[in-house]
């Protein structure tokens, strides 16, 4: 939906079309409300939706993407997540089964005593999203200052998380989402608001100058 308001601006969207290939069903499957808004956001915005689908090659040289049940999709730009793969050093480390690191889902612990694994390497049960790995990690902070100064252990992690959706024309609205402490992952949808866009602002903002000092 950037791309669309950054075409428009420039005044060359009709001259284009933007496909969106995921492999899931819908756009954000623990939500159905964000799902719909967004279906219906790319409906307005002529954006094509292919959901269940992944791209298996990219023919450069005849300017394809190639999905996995064959059909073709021509592109004169192609903006891609590749495959997500722990890196080295965590796949030969010994610890990692199947690619990641096995956890205890509530407190983060491997097999190995006194290791734990969060974020994007640990096999948790959640989404691999920045947002996911710094909740983890601070239960596993608070369980670490609790063993060595005798406090209280954490509450089990909870695998919830928020992530702001931008709609494009300066328009942000939010879902939060609950993998862990139902039987099954739940999500609520908030429309896009100016508040969203402040809250955002000041979620980039906050964690910018905490992590990074500025
Ligand atoms: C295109 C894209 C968009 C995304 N958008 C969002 C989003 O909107 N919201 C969200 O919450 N998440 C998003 N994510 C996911 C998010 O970036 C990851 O889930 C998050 O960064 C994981 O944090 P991490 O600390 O586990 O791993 P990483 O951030 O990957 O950190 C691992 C670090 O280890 C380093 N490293 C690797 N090997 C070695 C070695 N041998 N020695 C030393 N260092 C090493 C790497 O260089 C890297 O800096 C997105 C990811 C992608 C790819």
């Amino acid at each position: 939906m950037l791309l669309d308001d950054y075409l428009s601006r420039r005044g060359v969207r009709d001259d284009c079309e933007i496909s969106l290939v995921m492999p899931f069903g819908t756009p954000v499957p623990p939500s159905p409300d964000t799902s719909a808004a967004l279906l219906t956001a790319f409906a307005e915005r002529g954006i094509e939706f292919v959901p269940g689908r992944r791209v298996s090659s990219l023919d450069p040289g005849r300017n394809v993407a190639v999905l996995d049940d064959g059909a073709e999709l021509p592109y004169d730009l192609f903006l891609g997540v590749p495959k997500h793969r722990a890196p080295d050093v965590v796949l030969e480390s010994g610890m990692a089964t199947d690619g990641y690191i096995a956890v205890d889902s509530r407190t983060l612990e491997t097999r190995f005593a006194d290791v734990y694994a969060v974020g994007d390497v640990a096999t948790v049960g959640v989404p691999k999203a920045g947002v996911f790995s710094e909740g983890a990690a601070r239960v596993v902070a608070v369980s670490l200052i609790a063993r060595v100064q005798g406090g209280e252990q954490p509450p089990a992690y909870d695998g919830r998380g928020a992530c702001y959706v931008e709609f494009g024309a300066g328009r942000v609205g939010r879902v939060d989402v609950d993998f862990l402490s139902g039987p099954k992952p739940t999500g609520t949808f908030q429309e896009p608001s100016r508040v969203l866009v402040a809250e955002k602002q000041h979620f980039g903002a906050s964690r910018s100058a905490r992590w990074f000092n500025h």
